[in-house]
């Protein structure tokens, strides 16, 4: 009796929290990344910012068994068409990574969002944005804002500078900046000085730092040193090594 009143609970809970949904479209683009695009009733009533984030439910189907929720960050999001469109990074090492890789047109998932992470409306152009693989769906949102791509400086720390660069050209982000990673984090020294140069060449700048949480650190130090206010640079760590499932705020 009582566990039958605790499992209407929770699927009442489960009710109130997520909305239903599933893949609609999904596309392989190169080795590590996929294309996806969620469809949900829950969309049609959403309003979106570019820079929200959608949760999904990656393992799982009810809040009493285990489960895993998981974040990423529409490059797209119709309303009309209730559909959320995400590129999706595969690093290969967690629950997220391997649901987008088993992901089939037609895969129903429960979903959460969308919901604030970091706004691109309000930081003022110019602007540079730092991130890595998994802040590319985030970057590309930001042709939804009026000011599009305009004025902005992308710089990325990634694993392969040649498949990231396929990837970017597709979404017209072919001039981004693309630092390959090296032990030791030895490439840092770079993206911080590619980051530095683009905000201090610009005046009034603005900074968005995405992707991994030690790298977004670093660059936080590196332009505050260099004389931005706080209030000039947003940062929204996406993962940290040995951590799991990161929620943005
Ligand atoms: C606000 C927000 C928006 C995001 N938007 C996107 C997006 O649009 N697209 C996207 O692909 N990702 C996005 N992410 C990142 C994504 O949620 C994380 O990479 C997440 O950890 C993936 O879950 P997982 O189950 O694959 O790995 P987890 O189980 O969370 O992590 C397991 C381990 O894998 C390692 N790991 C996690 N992520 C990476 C990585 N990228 N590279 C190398 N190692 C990693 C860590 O060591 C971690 O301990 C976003 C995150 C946040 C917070």
């Amino acid at each position: 009796m009582v566990s039958t009143s605790k499992s209407r609970l929770t699927s009442l809970l489960l009710d109130i929290s997520t909305h239903e949904g599933e893949v609609r479209h999904i596309e392989e683009i190169g080795p590590h990344f996929r294309l996806v695009s969620l469809a949900s009733d829950g969309f049609g009533k959403a309003s979106w910012t570019p820079g929200d984030m959608v949760q999904v439910i990656v393992v799982g189907e009810a809040l009493l068994g285990p489960w895993e929720i998981r974040t990423y960050t529409p490059l797209a999001f119709d309303p009309g068409t209730r559909t959320a469109e995400i590129l999706w990074y595969i690093h290969g090492n967690g629950p997220g990574s391997d649901w987008a890789v088993s992901a089939t047109v037609g895969t129903a998932c429960r979903l959460v969002g969308p919901r604030r992470a970091v706004s691109l409306l309000k930081p003022q152009r110019p602007l540079v944005f730092f991130g890595d693989e998994t802040s590319f769906s985030t970057a590309i949102a930001a042709r939804e804002t009026p000011s599009g791509h305009r004025d902005v400086r992308f710089v990325f720390e990634v694993d392969s500078v040649e498949e990231s660069r396929a990837v970017l050209e597709r979404f017209d982000l072919a001039d981004a900046t693309l630092v390959a990673r090296r032990a030791g984090d030895g490439h840092l020294d770079e993206v911080e000085r590619d980051v530095l140069t683009a905000f201090r060449s610009e005046a009034a700048a603005t900074g968005v730092l995405t992707g991994k949480a030690s790298s977004i650190q670093r660059l936080y130090r590196a332009l505050r040193a260099a004389g931005a206010q706080g209030r000039q640079v947003s940062n929204v760590p996406y993962w940290a090594v040995g951590k799991k499932g990161l929620k943005g705020h």
